[in-house]
């Protein structure tokens, strides 16, 4: 559906729109010389039909309530943040690592080739002092698991880099389930179970124990 077109027929009236990535004034407006110069979300693009008329009703009698608006806005409001973390850049090849290629061995030697997920080289976070200490995240939302940059490094044995891409991928495999009380299981009693089937498990811990007692830290 063409956004300005539809609106330009209902306020008959040349339309100007500026789309926004903005978070809060999702939609505004001002006239100028006989147009309308119409700034807008982004996520607009993608709005039904009656909620585009809203906007439309509204250029017209600004006094008037948008309950639709602000009601697909809210609805779809998850996916400006997706977006935005989307557009990260995606860099699986390392200085040392390319985790695409230990992403796909550990897909085909423990889950049937089944992941479908993004994987990435975390940020290098310019404050040392403040630099995340978690050697892996996945983000469910978007599919995507970040490792830390730390462990792109000569000094990191190769096994301990597929342990913890195996332990994200875990994580995609198996879910973030809710516990009773709400709160987030994470790693549950069947998480640890499968994690304990990793190969080289023993000695990846080994490794990890005697690296953080002489001070390694990625
Ligand atoms: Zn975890």
């Amino acid at each position: 559906m063409n956004l300005q077109r539809v609106i330009e027929r209902s306020v008959c009236r040349p339309v100007e729109i500026t789309l926004t990535n903005n978070r809060t004034s999702i939609v505004s407006f001002k006239r100028e010389e006989g147009r309308i110069l119409l700034r807008i979300q982004r996520l607009f693009t993608e709005a039904p039909l009656e909620v585009i008329l809203e906007i439309a009703e509204l250029i017209r009698k600004p006094s008037i309530k948008t309950p639709l608006v602000h009601d697909f806005f809210r609805k779809n409001q998850w996916r400006v943040r997706k977006r935005s973390r989307v557009s990260d850049r995606i860099e699986p090849e390392g200085r040392v690592y390319n985790l695409r290629e230990i992403f796909e061995k550990v897909n085909r030697e423990y889950f049937s080739n089944e992941i479908d997920a993004v994987i990435t080289w975390g940020k290098r976070s310019p404050k040392k002092a403040v630099r995340k200490r978690t050697l892996g995240s996945y983000n469910s939302e978007t599919k995507t698991i970040r490792i830390n940059p730390g462990l792109d490094c000569v000094r990191v044995p190769g096994v301990f880099v597929k342990f913890i891409v195996y332990h994200e991928m875990l994580h995609a495999d198996i879910g973030i389930l809710r516990k009773k009380n709400g709160r987030r299981a994470i790693h549950t009693r069947e998480f640890r179970k499968r994690e304990c089937l990793f190969r080289d498990y023993r000695k990846v811990l080994e490794w990890e124990r005697k690296a953080r007692l002489s001070g390694f830290c990625p």
